[in-house]
């Protein structure tokens, strides 16, 4: 496909003559990005332990700024082992976006997963289902999109979505020794950095 032009928010591609307008998305995973995550085994089940990381709001900020939906895409097993009910997880999704508005930041949507990892769901990253769901529901065009998150299973599922992925790790959380083939980030605004300086790759 080739882009012809962008109109406000969408980018207008040609596909068989016919022209198309298609949304670029960036996929955050939730705990470790956004907010700050849980002591290993642990969940964020409470409003009073979910704490925005500080550069989070400036990042979803400048990433809207350039077009991009912001779309959390998120696992809680916590919810298949009966620590979190889907209602308790939904309020606290609600509270997220309630205090990320409060700092302008605006995300577009959340999906979640809800499933224990044994459950075969379509769904738990590392498998893309939310990423498809999500680009059938506000027509994003998945490889022009990118996501950033901090496990290696964010970045399979990135890529088995068909997007450009970024994995944010740092002295406390090193890359995965077998598995340092992918872009780098030492923390969300850096990831942000790049995918700005890379927006006409991104295609
Ligand atoms: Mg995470
Ligand atoms: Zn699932």
């Amino acid at each position: 496909m080739e882009t012809l032009r962008r109109v406000g928010d969408l980018d207008i591609y040609s596909f068989r003559g016919v022209e198309h307008s298609v949304n670029r998305a960036v996929f955050l995973d939730r705990d470790g990005v956004i907010n700050r995550k849980a002591p290993e085994g642990e969940y964020i089940l409470l409003e009073k332990d979910f704490e925005i990381l500080p550069d989070a709001p400036a990042a979803i900020r400048s990433l809207s700024e350039a077009g991009f939906l912001v779309i959390v895409v998120t696992n809680q097993r916590c919810v298949a082992r009966g620590l979190l009910s889907e209602a308790g997880l939904q309020a606290l999704h609600k509270t997220m976006l309630k205090r990320l508005q409060t700092s302008g930041a605006v995300v577009n949507a959340v999906y979640y997963c809800p499933h224990e990892a044994d459950n075969r769901c379509a769904c738990r990253k590392p498998k893309p289902g939310m990423f498809l769901k999500a680009a059938s529901d506000h027509a994003i065009e998945l490889t022009a999109s990118w996501m950033i998150g901090d496990h290696w299973s964010d970045v399979e599922a990135g890529n088995a979505a068909g997007c450009r992925s970024i994995l944010l790790a740092d002295a406390a959380h090193p890359v995965p020794p077998t598995h340092d083939h992918c872009k780098v980030a030492a923390s969300l605004s850096k990831a942000v950095e790049y995918i700005l300086q890379h927006l006409e790759s991104a295609r």
